[in-house]
């Protein structure tokens, strides 16, 4: 599991886990419902074609 944007815990500063539609507090049960995320894998825009390693370059 990667931890980058692994929200804490504002009651008890424990990293929470992330379950399909919220981070919930392994400690003390507090969530922290999730909204719609921009995940990175599904971006589709034309710059993923500029870094790409272009075979004429
Ligand atoms: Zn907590």
């Amino acid at each position: 599991m990667d931890e980058f944007g692994q929200p804490r815990c504002p009651d008890d500063g424990i990293v929470m886990r992330d379950t399909s539609d919220a981070f919930v507090c392994p400690h003390c049960g507090y969530r922290i419902e999730i909204e719609a995320v921009d995940m990175p894998a599904e971006f589709d825009g034309p710059d993923i074609d500029d870094w790409r390693p272009r075979p004429g370059v």
